[in-house]
């Protein structure tokens, strides 16, 4: 190939987008040489790898855009530490077809038990699948549009967090919500309502959201809404947490301290 040629090749492959090829293109017909590639094989082998690098890049960047607070992942998670996770519904919702269905999912269980993990490992899945995610803490989700109220921005905050195709809301009921925070965080289920999935992480079981929000009647309406086309899981256990720290001899466990 000339060298005019091989210039005008870079061209149109960087004006095709097809950064991959562009930057491998010797590599890539050194390759098909060496081989004796035919021309489709070797035009295969080209755009496959061009689309390959496509992917790569797009979850990456979904993965950014998504805002999870650690790297942690489903091949990390030890099912069997966590006997009360089915590992089947797990299965089935990194594949991301909740999403697509607008489906919820609900988190139950105390501190420690994996529900962050669980909740990132999903979300990641779920990029991967090729759906927007943004991943938030119950606390700067209600700051978030507590404060875009108080500057008059509130509807474009709630079409903010209205957009992900799955919003994932991680410890809510840590901290009870004043009447006021569970107003806006009804706008925004309301928002999303059978349109785009929700992932919550909860300590607080279902009965217990009416004093979380401080208002039954809203709790009940959220809880209506959240419900509806929905997953739930209930963690149960001990905090995986303190098992390290006990398996270190850190710590103990209150039975078991009371009987040394
Ligand atoms: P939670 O959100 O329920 O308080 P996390 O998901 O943050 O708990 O889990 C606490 C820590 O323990 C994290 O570092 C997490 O990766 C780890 N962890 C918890 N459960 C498991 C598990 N079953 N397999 C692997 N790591 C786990
Ligand atoms: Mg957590």
């Amino acid at each position: 190939m000339s060298d005019i040629t091989h210039q005008r090749v870079l061209e149109h492959c960087k004006r095709l987008y097809l950064g991959l090829i562009a930057q491998r293109l010797d590599g890539l017909l050194e390759e098909a040489a060496r081989e004796g590639l035919t021309y489709l094989d070797f035009l295969d082998r080209t755009l496959a790898a061009e689309l390959a690098s496509k992917a790569e890049k797009r979850v990456r960047m979904g993965i950014q855009i998504a805002h999870f607070p650690a790297q942690k992942t489903l091949e990390e998670f030890d099912f069997q530490a966590q006997p009360s996770v089915d590992p089947r519904l797990v299965r089935e919702l990194s594949t991301g077809r909740f999403v697509a269905n607008a489906t919820n999912v609900l988190l139950f269980g105390p501190p420690g038990v994996c529900q962050t993990h669980l909740a990132i490992g999903i979300g990641r899945a779920v990029v991967a699948a090729g759906y927007t995610v943004l991943f938030v803490t119950a606390t700067e989700l209600i700051a978030a549009l507590d404060k875009a109220q108080s500057e008059g921005r509130l509807a474009e905050k709630v079409a903010q967090y209205a957009k992900p195709k799955l919003l994932i809301i991680d410890e809510l009921g840590y901290l009870p919500f004043e009447k006021r925070a569970a107003h806006l965080l009804f706008q925004l289920i309301v928002r999303r309502y059978e349109r785009t999935a929700t992932l919550i992480t909860t300590n607080q079981m279902v009965t217990q959201w009416g004093a979380v929000f401080g208002d039954e009647m809203i709790a009940a309406a959220l809880l209506d809404r959240l419900l509806h086309h929905s997953h739930t899981m209930v963690i149960q256990g001990d905090s995986y947490r303190m098992k390290e720290k006990r398996r270190s001899g850190l710590w103990v466990p209150p039975s078991e301290s009371a009987r040394q």
